[in-house]
């Protein structure tokens, strides 16, 4: 492993992404404290977003729409269109390539772009060149925070360390430098659970930390990866170990007069479906489905087999047995509040294996090959033209299409 010498990693950052991509989009919202909302009807929901203005009255993501209006009186509450989100994250990747290549997109707000040699002797230029060009391109609404580093661990950091708007360099000659001025929490990776393990190790700051050894690390971590935060903290040039896909899942809450079973059941449905067209699109089959609801009442979760399927029906079947089962443990005037299915125990389409039981292979390829042109023909009118029996979005719409951290959504998710 080589401790590099230069700066490899921009890591991009863009401040109150769904705000400002509010704010460019729609005039109107311009110049005001806005708040970003995730259905059409504000009571009991939170901000999931705020821009500037309304950050500086005291807002934050996640405050009760209640409190934030106390906040901030002239909030303006501004209802989440992922769709435009999406479109919107595609053009500034687009953008940022006329600059320099994105390496690695980590969330719909977040990006990595490898530095190239003429770039690592300019950084601020860099940074500059970057942010003038989105301004020109884009618009002077969306704006981003920009880190430089050794490698993705400390460009991350970087881009943290002036917000909104900023750009920070952590050349790896001037380490630890800055990061002396964080504190513990500023660090990604570093859990409540895991400073506090490390307080009792006697590492109460970054300090402590710098001075620490990587062996250290690895013991109070448990596994390698805290020898491996070790030598990206010290600017080594350490990739992060990439994660396999284990799981096609989607969550939604429910709006509040759509909190009831019978309701619940069609955004059950159509996230299934919407997990089952994900699968299909990238090859996959699965072998387990399970569903998840939290209501005030309990929590119920439970798992269903599936036969290395990936077709719409078996999956809604599944999920209607477990319906059953929730209905049968649930008491009946239960108020869903939250659910998620999820189809995992994933494999390859092309090493499926034909079980001797159930539906016969034949039947099998005729759900399957059904599936295939309803996405066809989905895919051709960019909606939910065919479905098998009904399709009822919740108010709201976009299920599925929800913008998860670590995932961009496909166009085809807002069908
Ligand atoms: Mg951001």
């Amino acid at each position: 492993m080589r401790k590099p010498d230069g700066l490899r990693v921009a890591y991009i950052d863009f401040d109150s992404f769904f705000a400002t991509v509010e704010e460019q989009a729609r005039p109107h919202l311009r110049g005001k404290p806005v708040g970003v909302i995730p259905f059409h009807t504000a009571a009991g929901t939170c901000i999931i977003a705020a821009n500037k203005i309304a950050k500086a009255c005291g807002v934050t993501t996640g405050m009760a729409v209640r409190e934030a209006r106390i906040q901030c009186p002239d909030l303006v509450l501004q209802p989440q269109s992922p769709d435009l989100y999406v479109r919107a994250h595609r053009k500034l990747v687009m953008e940022i390539e006329h600059i320099l290549p994105v390496g690695t997109v980590c969330s719909i707000d977040e990006l990595t772009c490898p530095v190239d040699s003429d770039w690592q002797k300019d950084p601020a230029g860099l940074a500059a060149a970057i942010k003038e060009h989105l301004r020109k391109t884009v618009g002077p609404y969306i704006t981003c925070s920009i880190g430089m580093g050794p490698n993705r661990l400390l460009a991350k950091i970087a881009s943290e360390i002036e917000k909104p708007d900023g750009a920070t360099i952590l050349h790896p000659d001037d380490l630890p430098g800055r990061l002396l001025d964080l504190r513990m929490s500023d660090l990604p990776g570093i859990g409540s659970r895991m400073r506090h393990r490390l307080a009792q190790a006697g590492i109460h700051d970054i300090a402590d930390l710098w001075n620490s050894q990587p062996r250290q690390l690895r013991a109070l971590w448990g596994t390698v990866n805290g020898e491996r935060f070790w030598y990206a903290l010290h600017g080594y040039d350490i990739a992060a170990k990439q994660t396999a896909r284990s799981m096609y899942g989607h969550g939604r809450i429910l709006p509040p007069d759509w909190r009831n079973m019978d309701k619940a059941w069609h955004c059950a449905r159509l996230l299934t479906v919407k997990a089952c067209r994900r699968l299909r699109r990238d090859g996959f089959v699965a072998g387990r489905l399970g569903l998840w609801l939290s209501a005030k009442e309990g929590r119920w979760g439970g798992e269903h087999p599936l036969d290395d399927v990936n077709d719409d029906r078996s999956c809604v079947q599944g999920l209607a047995d477990l319906w059953e089962q929730a209905r049968a443990n649930l008491p009946d005037a239960v108020r869903v509040k939250k659910l998620h299915v999820a189809l995992y125990r994933l494999r390859p389409a092309e090493q499926r294996q034909f079980s001797l039981f159930g539906d016969t292979s034949a039947n099998r390829q005729k759900w399957s090959t059904l599936s295939r042109i309803m996405d066809g023909l989905n895919g051709k009118y960019a909606r939910t033209l065919v479905s098998l029996g009904p399709w009822t979005p919740p108010p709201g719409g976009y299920a599925g299409g929800k913008i998860a951290f670590a995932r961009i959504p496909d166009m085809e998710d807002f069908w």
